[in-house]
């Protein structure tokens, strides 16, 4: 196998899961009982502002609550010592809106969907660190206005940092899928990307992902098991 340098890793709602935070299309196509259309969608959002506002308000709280797993302070401990023994880079990418890999310790993160604990004043435009509730229309820090939403890339709405995205996987000699069903693109896609510059891809999932005949490898589990192994893999 060639050598490996730099790595790319996407993880979805799965690495999650082990730190009590539900995931999302694994059950029917629901996300905490509600319907996608009416929670995570723009539309949705302009129908019934409350609905949406009560619903990530508690997800928020469920999420401060939670703590991070060993798959999150696995990864967390890779790209300290891959950067420490100057190996290459280690980009994680996150589609998850909780902050765990943050608080295990990741530095190098992309929360390509927002994140539940910063807010984004639609008058604006400022962005806001945010531990509170948005149901009881708080005025924005900086413009005083009552136009507060939750920071979450909805459906039909577009992900952050693509670019920076794109540019890591040009350089990615591995790509590795984590906890992710590879249902929602953009990122469902980025393993086909990867294949394309000749990355490696592996994938890390408790069942084979919609896209998992592009990976050269899967290996099916729960992420608190097989996401520390595998980084002792790469660290040994
Ligand atoms: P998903 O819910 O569609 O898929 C989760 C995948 O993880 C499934 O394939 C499932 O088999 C697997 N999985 C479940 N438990 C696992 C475990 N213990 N170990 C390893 N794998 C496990 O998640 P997705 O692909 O990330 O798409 C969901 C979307 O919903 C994302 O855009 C995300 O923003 C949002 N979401 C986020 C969170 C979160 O922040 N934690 C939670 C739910 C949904």
């Amino acid at each position: 196998m060639a050598q490996i340098r730099n790595i790319l890793i996407l993880t979805g709602a799965g690495i999650s899961a082990e730190s009590g935070i539900r995931t999302f299309r694994a059950s029917d196509g629901l996300w905490e009982d509600h319907r996608i259309e009416d929670v995570a969608t723009p539309e949705g959002f302009a129908r019934d502002p409350v609905l949406v506002h009560r619903f990530y308000d508690a997800r928020r709280t469920g999420a401060l609550a939670a703590q991070p797993n060993a798959a999150h302070l696995a990864l967390a401990r890779l790209e300290r010592e891959w950067a420490q023994a100057a190996r290459g880079s280690v980009t994680l990418v996150t589609q998850n809106v909780d902050d765990l890999h943050g608080r295990a310790g990741s530095k190098g993160l992309i929360h390509m969907h927002g994140e539940l604990a910063s807010a984004w004043c639609a008058a604006c435009d400022a962005r806001h660190r945010w531990m509170g509730t948005l149901i009881d229309a708080p005025a924005c820090p900086a413009c005083g206005k009552a136009a507060l939403r939750p920071d979450i890339v909805w459906f039909g709405e577009m992900p952050y940092r693509m670019e920076e995205i794109y540019a890591a996987l040009r350089e990615a000699d591995l790509f590795v899928s984590i906890g992710t069903s590879g249902a929602v693109y953009p990122a469902a896609g980025f393993v086909r990307a990867a294949r394309e510059v000749g990355a490696r891809c592996l994938e890390l999932n408790l069942e084979r992902s919609e896209g998992s005949r592009w990976f050269h490898e899967t290996r099916l589990g729960m992420a608190g098991q097989l996401v520390p192994a595998w980084v002792e893999e790469m660290l040994g």
